[in-house]
């Protein structure tokens, strides 16, 4: 019996800023889908702001959102 996981390793703190050559760091981020706001949590460099925005992240939070719109 063969069993695929689709859970991936987790890496935090795995991504470095290439600019700044520090890690980044998770922070709050406001990104705009919709027509609506919501915070969402990235990894962002503190120094010069760059946010790493991940499919995976993005797009998981941003279904939990159309669900959200569409319950109301
Ligand atoms: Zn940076």
């Amino acid at each position: 019996m063969t069993v695929v996981a689709e859970e991936k390793p987790k890496q935090e703190n795995a991504y470095t800023c290439l600019k700044c050559g520090i890690p980044l760091e998770p922070g709050e981020v406001t990104v705009s889908y919709l027509g609506s706001s919501f915070p969402v949590e990235l990894p962002r460099c503190k120094q010069c702001g760059f946010v790493l925005v991940t499919e995976d992240l993005a797009l998981g939070r941003m279904l939990q959102v159309e669900k959200t719109l569409e319950d109301k």
